[in-house]
């Protein structure tokens, strides 16, 4: 990792105690996550600068957390699940985020493949996402202001695919776009129904599994100012 990228990651050290750090990857390896990778990435990831300075004391918090225009900071868990589960097969390289939103998952998901192509639909959120991982030296990212109903067609396929909000139903547009053995991870369902559940192209059709029930906000439709 180069030097300057080094420092900045270490800056939060002093603000939130290294300790509390160290106890939310403890927790994260005992609710299951076994990607070492993955707990590795997360423990050197600074999520205070996902949230508002206010909040930043409970930055380390296995929660959600509110990132305004009543949107959420995915829960560490889940982005932890959700990136593993992408990750179960090998590595990815071009991977697709629905939902920037904080850009804390975006920031997880660029140490862990080669590309990721992040599409969020409120602009001053994808504004400010863009400018931390600008700030953390995360440079194998690239942003899309739209509707993640319609994916990013023009730079498909995609090895993964991942989803942050929670759909009524699985978008045609998100499973056209996924490469052959590719893996879409995504929420669907509705209010207080929902199940994560594991896509992946097969030769012939899709697979599915389901892994749980989880809690996120909506998949909502069109791009807004
Ligand atoms: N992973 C993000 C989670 C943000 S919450 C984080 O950890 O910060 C879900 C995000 O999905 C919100 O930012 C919301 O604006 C976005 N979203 C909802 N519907 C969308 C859609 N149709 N297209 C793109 N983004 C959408």
């Amino acid at each position: 990792m180069a030097r300057e990228q080094d420092d900045i990651l270490r800056r939060g050290i002093g603000m939130t105690s290294q300790r509390t750090r160290e106890r939310l990857i403890q927790r994260l390896y005992e609710e299951g996550i076994s990607n070492a990778k993955v707990l590795e990435v997360i423990r050197r990831t600074p999520r205070h600068l996902f949230v508002d300075e206010a909040l930043a004391h409970r930055a380390y918090e296995d929660t959600a957390l509110p990132i305004g225009n009543n949107q959420t900071i995915s829960q560490p868990y889940m982005v932890a699940r959700m990136s593993e589960l992408l990750l179960e097969a090998g590595p990815l390289d071009k991977v697709m985020e629905i939902g920037t939103g904080s850009g804390y998952q975006t920031a997880v998901l660029s140490q862990l493949v080669e590309r990721v192509f992040s599409v969020e639909r409120i602009k001053v959120l994808q504004d400010r996402a863009k400018e931390r991982l600008v700030e953390l030296n995360l440079r194998n990212v690239v942003f899309r202001w739209g509707d993640g109903w319609e994916g990013w067609p023009a730079l498909a396929p995609y090895n993964g695919i991942i989803v942050t909000a929670v759909a009524t139903d699985v978008p045609q547009a998100l499973l056209d776009q996924l490469a052959p053995g590719g893996r879409l991870v995504i929420p669907v369902g509705s209010g207080e129904v929902q199940q994560l559940m594991l896509i992946i192209r097969e030769e012939q059709g899709f697979s599915r599994r389901v892994l749980g029930a989880v809690r996120f906000v909506p998949l909502l439709n069109g791009p807004l100012a």
